[in-house]
């Protein structure tokens, strides 16, 4: 006999004792033990996504300096987006190959566009907001 059954035989007992108060009291036991256990569900649901969540970053190093990149193990040649690794859905995306830009080298994501200089650029080459502004009237 499940718990359920229990109280339910026993409610019924008490309905027909005519004891509404303690029939009442049953009832709402068993309303607070059915929440309880859609609670322990919505856990239990909870834990597993959170494993798979730590399953997949475990397969995952970093932010290694000098770049703060994230690398996955199995491409530990490519980095990772830190900024789309470090996002609320935690996205694997890999970053451009490395380019050189004034001077400097440089890396792209690929999906959100985040920059990082892995060389500064060139002292000497005039910063852009250093450069005439474009006017359409020029
Ligand atoms: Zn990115």
């Amino acid at each position: 006999m499940s718990i359920f059954e229990g109280l339910e035989a026993a409610a019924e007992t008490l309905r027909k004792a005519d004891k509404i108060p303690e029939y009442k009291e049953i009832l709402e036991a068993m309303g607070t033990i059915r929440g309880l256990e859609q609670r322990l569900h919505d856990a239990a649901q909870k834990i597993r996504s959170l494993e798979a969540e730590i399953e997949k970053r475990s397969v995952v190093d970093g932010p290694l300096p000098p770049f703060g990149y994230f690398f996955d193990k199995q491409h530990p040649d490519s980095p990772l987006c830190p900024k789309c690794y470090q996002a609320k859905d935690s996205q694997l995306s890999f970053m451009g190959p490395a380019k050189s830009w004034s001077g400097g080298i440089r890396r792209a994501c690929r999906i959100c566009g985040l920059l990082i200089y892995e060389e500064e650029m060139d002292s000497n080459a005039a910063p852009a907001r250093q450069r005439r502004p474009y006017s359409p009237f020029s």
